[in-house]
This record gives structure tokens, C-alpha cells and sequence, in this order.
């Protein structure tokens, strides 16, 4: 992308704080660089293949200040005395502002991404141990669960600004089977872990009563299974002879509903 800069004269009512953007690709202040130590040595061995650019914008990349560089490149005079005409009486020309502001004396501030990050959800999710998880049976009841939540969530939304956000954003597949894996967990500790394991997802974080509703109505179905579950062991034991370990029965739901 080609950009010449020149000297601005655009309507300040209208404009307050004009400034030129330049768009770089990646690695554009190497190869500018480059391109400046060839001119200057007249030694073109370090150029690499692409290594062209406009060297008014080459020198504008490598400028350790933007603004003085574009003087330079304009000529324009800071000190000059200020003209009289009527035009710039009534519309005098922008003067420095000091210290300057361009991006190189004043760099912006990067946002820094907080990290909200699902991993907390998943090492949560792999410190439950097998046996205080859903069986497969409980597992497709919840799920059933989550999935009108989350419509539940998504026909919530105004859809005049947030009908295009999609279905899946309101609650990720992924986050379905966090719920599901850290499940017995969410519902015991309640309020503090939902808040410390789906930090990530504002949907729930924003509307933990209603999540906790949702966990409650998944219980009342998923209560009678467990129940069962937890009689099927104790026959299981009583026949067998010998103790039924959690190893030994993946999948298998003992959590004291109490
Ligand atoms: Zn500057
Ligand atoms: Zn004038």
C-alpha cells in the first residue's frame, strides 16, 4: 500500500485529530531497514527477494519520529512565520503538539488480552476422579439440559443486536462437556466453582442464578438414576461377595446426592 503524506489542510471543525495511518505488512521494518542500509552503503547483498518499497515510506518506517520525518520529507518549515492571508487567519494550519503524539514518540497502548482461559475448566475437570462422574445414561440427560439452556439463552438476546450471533457462542460444545465433566463439582460447590471454572464464558458467569436453576432441574431427572446406579452396587456387592471399586466401574455415577 502507497501513501504520500503531505502537509494537511482539511476542515479541523470536522476533523480534530487528523492523523495519517500507514498499514505495514509483517516484517515491513526489517525489510525497510534493509532497504536503507543498500542505499546508504550502495551494498545491495543483503537485499532479499520482495525487498522494494517506496523509499519515502521506507524512511517513514525506520523514523524514530514520524512527524519530523514527514517535515523533512515535505520540507515543511516549523518555524516559518505564520501566513496572513484570510484563509489562514480563519483556518491557520496545524501546529506541532509537543511533545509530539506521533506513534513513535508516543506508542499505543496494546491491549493486553486477559487471559480467561478454558484450561482452568479443564485441569478442573480432570481432577474429578471417574467415579464422581455422569454415567453415559446421566450424561445424555444433562446434555439434553445444556442444549435447551442454551436456546433458552439464545432466544433471551435481543435479536435486533444479537441476531447474528450464533446459537453455539452462547454456550460452545466444549463447554457443554466441562459442564458435564465438572458437573458433580458445580453442583456441591455451587456459586464459587461456577464462577472459578466458566470465568471464560460471560453467558454463565453474568447469569449464574439462572445456570444454577438449570443444574437443579437436570438433578431432578438425573436423581432417580443415580439412585438406581447406587442400588445396582450395593446388589452388585451383596452377591459378589467382595467390594465393587470405582476403578472397576467407569462411568459409574456414586455422588451423594444428600
Ligand atoms: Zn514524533
Ligand atoms: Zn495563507
Amino acid at each position: 500500500m502507497l501513501i504520500q503524506y503531505e502537509r494537511p489542510g482539511r476542515d479541523k471543525s470536522k476533523v480534530k485529530h487528523l492523523c495519517a495511518i500507514l498499514y505495514l505488512p509483517v516484517a515491513a521494518e526489517a525489510r525497510a531497514a534493509r532497504i536503507i542500509e543498500a542505499e546508504n552503503t550502495g551494498d545491495k547483498s543483503k537485499l532479499q527477494k520482495g525487498d522494494t518499497m517506496d523509499i519515502s515510506i521506507t524512511k517513514m518506517v525506520v523514523a524514530p519520529c514520524n512527524e519530523d520525518e514527514q517535515d523533512r520529507q515535505y520540507d515543511n518549515q516549523r518555524n516559518e512565520a505564520p501566513c496572513l492571508c484570510s484563509t489562514c487567519l480563519e483556518n491557520p494550519p496545524i501546529s506541532k503538539i509537543l511533545p509530539c503524539n506521533c506513534s513513535r514518540c508516543l506508542p499505543e497502548p496494546v491491549p493486553i488480552k486477559k487471559p480467561k482461559p478454558r484450561a482452568v475448566a479443564e485441569s478442573a475437570a480432570l481432577m474429578i476422579p471417574q467415579s464422581e462422574r455422569l454415567s453415559k445414561a446421566m450424561h445424555v440427560i444433562a446434555k439434553e439440559h445444556m442444549l435447551s439452556y442454551r436456546l433458552a439463552l439464545f432466544d433471551a438476546k435481543d435479536e435486533r443486536t444479537s441476531g447474528f450471533t450464533p446459537l453455539t457462542s452462547y454456550l460452545p460444545a466444549k463447554d457443554i462437556q466441562l459442564i458435564l465433566d465438572t458437573y458433580t463439582l458445580l453442583l456441591t460447590n455451587g456459586e464459587l466453582q461456577i464462577c472459578r471454572i466458566f470465568a471464560h464464558n460471560n453467558y454463565i458467569l453474568y447469569n449464574i442464578d439462572g445456570f444454577v436453576k438449570v443444574l437443579q432441574t437436570a438433578e431432578k431427572d438425573l436423581a432417580p438414576i443415580c439412585t438406581a446406579n447406587q442400588e445396582k452396587e450395593r446388589v452388585g456387592r451383596a452377591t459378589s461377595g467382595y467390594p465393587i471399586s470405582g476403578a472397576l466401574s467407569p462411568n459409574y455415577f456414586v455422588h451423594n446426592w444428600g
